[in-house]
């Protein structure tokens, strides 16, 4: 049903020559018009392009990222613009029916700038693999977002090259930023090896890759699953106790918390939110607040969980 929908408007916004689009500079502000699937493009593209570009999120705050379907005026916005920036996993699939119908869209896989991770599952202390399933959450590593920003700017550059040395830089001034954070977090982390027990989804795969940390989940990547099994909550409570666990739960961002709350409170221990960065809330980014931001807050909530435990 739903691929017919996008044909649909596809087929429309053809006839009503959008795709001819990527017209220079072609919205009501006379800037470039930037589209972006999910927060983390969002806030790169933003840094990037300065105000140089309009740049739209389609997935609104506060939002569930995982089962984000675009309206017809969201793929009407796609289409007419000057640059898409999606990600390329799971969560927008739908990307793939547009871009079908659209060769001449200019666009950035934030997901080719990187090596992907396949996703795993330890919620049972066993590791194993969903074959050909790739973990989509690659920003969450701080290289890894050098790594999309580059890509992202490279592509800007040959698209637009008016603007190419100044948004080149623009990108490096956040990179730079995005590298000190990521040396910090080096150091924070390289101490003892320690297990970080998530009471919730586990979308940080390339985080604890990058800085070789073990973790144990409830469950894997931005799995739908809320309700645990009993034999997943005795494993995390046995876990819990154990002397090289981290004495902090860890959630995740726009989760409800209640397993993640269960745990903590067995065991007299804080609860702490480990931010994605994969959608952001209202009140977040009314605030203004970046990837950046969200991680420098990532760094002390993990900075406070080591020194306590
Ligand atoms: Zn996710």
């Amino acid at each position: 049903m739903f691929k017919r929908i996008v044909s649909a408007v596809i087929a429309v916004a053809l006839t009503a020559g959008l795709f001819c689009g990527c017209s220079d500079n072609g919205g009501e502000s006379g800037k470039l018009q930037i589209v972006t699937a999910i927060f983390p493009a969002y806030d790169f593209a933003r840094h990037i392009f300065g105000d140089k570009a309009d740049v739209t999120l389609l997935l609104k705050p506060g939002m569930e990222s995982h089962s984000y379907d675009p309206s017809a005026k969201d793929i009407v916005k796609v289409s007419g613009c000057d640059l898409f920036i999606y990600n390329g996993g799971e969560s927008d699939e739908w990307v793939e029916n547009i871009l079908g119908g659209a060769d001449e869209l200019n666009c950035v896989k934030m997901m080719d700038a990187v090596e992907a991770i396949e996703e795993e599952n330890v919620s049972n202390g066993v590791r194993s693999r969903d074959e050909h399933e790739y973990d989509e959450h690659i920003w969450t590593s701080p290289k890894n977002a050098v790594k999309i920003i580059k890509s992202i700017t490279q592509t800007a550059s040959e698209l637009f090259p008016d603007i190419s040395e100044e948004i080149t830089k623009n990108s490096e001034s956040y990179t730079e930023k995005i590298s000190e954070l990521d040396n910090k977090f080096e150091e924070l982390l390289s101490g003892e090896e320690r297990y970080f027990v998530f009471g919730d989804r586990f979308p940080l795969l390339y985080f604890f890759r990058e800085f070789n940390l073990n973790y144990y989940a409830a469950f894997p990547g931005c799995n739908s699953e809320t309700e645990p099994s009993a034999q997943i909550i005795a494993f995390l409570t046995q876990k819990l106790s154990e002397d090289d666990t981290v004495k902090t739960v860890f959630c995740i961002e726009l989760s409800n918390h209640k397993l993640a709350q269960t745990l903590a409170d067995e065991h007299g221990l804080p609860i702490a939110e480990f931010h994605s960065c994969h959608n952001i809330s209202a009140d977040d980014f009314s605030a203004g607040e970046s990837y950046l931001s969200l991680m420098e807050r990532n760094y002390e909530m993990l900075k406070t969980a080591l020194e306590n435990s």
